[in-house]
C-alpha cells in the first residue's frame, strides 16, 4: 500500500460550500487524484482553535455552522460523515498524554465546506484534531511529525486554513479584487521555501518580515499548513492542486505532498 498523500487546502469564504467555481473544481479533482480511498480522514481546521489538543471522538460528529451573516441555505448544509473513535484513539496514542478526547465539537466549516467537494458521498470517517492556541508554531510542527505513521495506515491528513488570511483587508463581495503585493510576495516566499525544502523558515514564519505579519496576522489559518508540511517525506514531490487569491488578501493555495 503506497503512503496516502497529505493535503492542505485554503478554504476561504464559507460560501464555497454552495458554489461551483475554480476552487471547488480543484477540490473535487483532489478526491479523484488519490491512489485509493482513504480509510479515514484526520482534519486540522483553523476553526477549532482552543486551549487544548483535542480529538473528536464521537461516532457521529455534528455539522457545525460556526459563522454568522451568511444565507440560511449555508446553515442548512449537512455533512453527515461518520466519526471514528478508533482513529481518535490511534492519534491519541501517537501524540501521547497531550491529547484529550472531545465529545462536544464535531465538523466545523473549515472541514466540511471543502470535504463536501472532495468527498461528496460523506462516507469516509472524519476525526478533527484541534489546534492548541497556547502553543507556538514550532511546538505544533513538532507534534505534527508524530502523526507521520498515519499516512502508511491509509489515513488522509487534511489541513484546512489559508496561507495568507487577512480579513481586515479582505474585500467582501468583490471577488475580482487584485491581490495585494504583499499577499503575492508572501505566497511566493512559501512556494520558494517548499521548492528548496526549507521547512525551518516556514515554521519560523514570524521572522519573515512585514509580508508575513500582514499575511498571517493571527496564526490559526496558517498552522494547519504546518501540520501538513510536517508530513512531507524526504525529497517528496509537492504540487498545488488549487491556486488563486480571493478578496485581495486570501490565498486559496492548496498544497499536496505525495
Ligand atoms: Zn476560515
Amino acid at each position: 500500500m503506497p503512503a496516502m498523500p497529505a493535503i492542505f487546502v485554503g478554504h476561504g469564504n464559507p460560501m464555497n460550500a454552495l458554489s461551483r467555481n475554480a476552487y471547488t473544481a480543484g477540490w473535487s479533482a483532489i478526491g479523484l487524484s488519490l491512489p485509493f480511498k482513504p480509510r479515514a480522514i484526520l482534519s486540522i481546521s483553523a476553526h477549532w482553535y482552543v486551549p487544548e489538543t483535542a480529538l473528536t471522538s464521537m461516532a457521529a460528529p455534528r455539522t457545525i455552522h460556526d459563522f454568522g451573516g451568511f444565507p440560511q441555505a449555508l446553515h442548512q448544509v449537512q455533512y453527515p460523515a461518520p466519526g471514528s473513535p478508533q482513529l481518535a484513539a490511534e492519534v491519541a496514542d501517537l501524540l501521547g498524554p497531550i491529547a484529550v478526547m472531545d465529545v462536544g465539537w464535531g465538523l466545523d466549516h473549515g472541514t466540511w465546506s471543502v470535504l463536501l467537494h472532495v468527498f461528496p458521498e460523506a462516507d469516509i470517517p472524519v476525526v478533527q484534531l484541534s489546534i492548541n492556541e497556547t502553543r507556538d508554531a514550532a511546538w505544533h510542527f513538532d507534534i505534527a511529525r508524530r502523526l507521520a505513521p498515519l499516512r502508511d495506515r491509509g489515513v488522509l491528513l487534511f489541513g484546512s486554513g489559508n496561507i495568507v488570511h487577512n480579513l481586515h483587508t479582505y474585500s467582501w463581495g468583490k471577488h475580482n479584487t487584485e491581490p495585494y503585493d504583499w499577499t503575492i510576495r508572501f505566497e511566493n516566499t512559501v512556494r520558494s521555501a517548499l521548492a528548496s525544502g526549507d521547512a525551518e523558515s516556514l515554521v519560523a514564519y514570524e521572522k519573515l518580515g512585514r509580508d508575513a505579519l500582514l499575511s498571517v496576522p493571527t496564526p490559526e489559518h496558517y498552522l494547519p499548513f504546518l501540520y501538513i508540511l510536517a508530513q512531507r517525506r524526504d525529497k517528496e514531490k509537492v504540487s498545488f492542486p488549487v491556486e488563486g487569491f480571493d478578496g485581495g488578501s486570501i490565498s486559496m493555495l492548496a498544497v499536496k505532498f505525495g
